[in-house]
């Protein structure tokens, strides 16, 4: 099978977790799975024709649009990697701001500056172009990108992962009775326990499994790189009540309290994963 490994506007994360697979990435290479057309890779200018293309990253650019384009025309079957590729991910943080706030506030670039220049928004890929599997993750973990790949390589369809972060982490989740939240370096966690029964403000609730809570399993709190379940995603899209709600039954702070905490406290993290899915309707294709 020829492969296209295509990078959009990101951080190359992603393509580099693959790299990171070690002896599974020697297997997938050993077998039918010839990469043609990568910068990472492969010296060659021109897309070919493929049977599949990865692509990481999010489209920023006029030639972000115009490759994912060409990359689609020119592959039978379409992995979006990475979330920023599949949601948006941490590249969208700078669509809360204007793109000329953006380059001269936050990257203090000069206006006589040559980059390529900035579409208004950063979108994911599906807003362009169809896409046939989706593995999100910040950057996914090598494992999750090798077996998905295995799979799809094979023609089986790949392992969905449809419920939370909650059920791969080993923490005891229990109603506490606590007074306000943490930020995570504020006091030291217990080993054992829900990050979020300890007042900490743990993502895992509302986020899709898959990467083996490796964490919340090392005492960090999840935040959210896997995107949101199928549930959240379409029974009900507003993410932040759900975790209120959450954060209360498992610390007994009343609703309007936890809200309050969540802007009183400086060293609570605030991480959003941005999803603009105007044509995002296809949630049995996120592995
Ligand atoms: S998903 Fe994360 S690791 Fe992958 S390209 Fe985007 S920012 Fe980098
Ligand atoms: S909220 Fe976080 S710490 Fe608590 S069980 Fe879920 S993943 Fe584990
Ligand atoms: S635990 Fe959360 S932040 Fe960590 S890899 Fe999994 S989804 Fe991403």
């Amino acid at each position: 099978m020829k492969v296209n490994i295509v990078s959009l506007t990101c951080c190359a994360g992603c393509v580099s977790s693959f790299l990171n697979a070690g002896d599974a990435l020697l297997e997938i290479l050993s077998q039918d799975f010839d990469i043609v057309y990568s910068p990472t890779f492969v010296d060659l200018k021109e897309v070919p024709e493929v049977d599949l293309a990865i692509v990481e990253g999010g489209v920023r650019t006029e030639a972000d649009e115009k490759l994912i384009r060409e990359v689609r025309a020119k592959c039978k079957i379409l992995v979006a990697l990475g979330i920023c590729a599949t949601h948006g991910g941490i590249t969208s943080l700078g669509n809360v701001i204007s793109v000329k706030k953006l380059l001269e506030k936050e990257y203090f670039v000069p206006e006589t500056s040559k980059l390529p220049e900035l579409e208004d928004l950063m979108y994911p890929i599906c807003n362009f172009v169809d896409v046939d599997y989706y593995i999100p993750g910040c950057p996914p973990m090598p494992f999750l990108i090798v077996h998905s790949l295995k799979s799809i390589v094979s023609g089986k369809p790949p392992i969905r992962h449809q419920s939370v972060v909650c059920i791969e982490c080993n923490r005891k989740i229990i109603a506490a009775k606590l007074d306000h939240l943490y930020g995570i370096y504020e006091k030291e966690a217990d080993p054992n326990l829900c990050l979020v029964s300890q007042g900490f403000m743990c993502l895992g609730s509302l986020t899709r499994e898959g990467c083996g809570a490796p964490c919340p399993r090392a005492g960090f709190t999840c935040f959210g790189c896997r995107g949101p379940t199928d549930s959240l995603l379409y029974r009900s899209r507003d993410l932040y009540s759900f975790l209120v709600k959450v954060i209360s039954k498992r610390t007994s702070i009343p609703e309007e309290e936890v809200k309050k905490e969540l802007y009183r406290n400086p060293f609570i993290f605030h991480t959003f994963i941005f999803s603009k899915f105007e044509r995002f309707k296809a949630r049995e294709r996120i592995i």
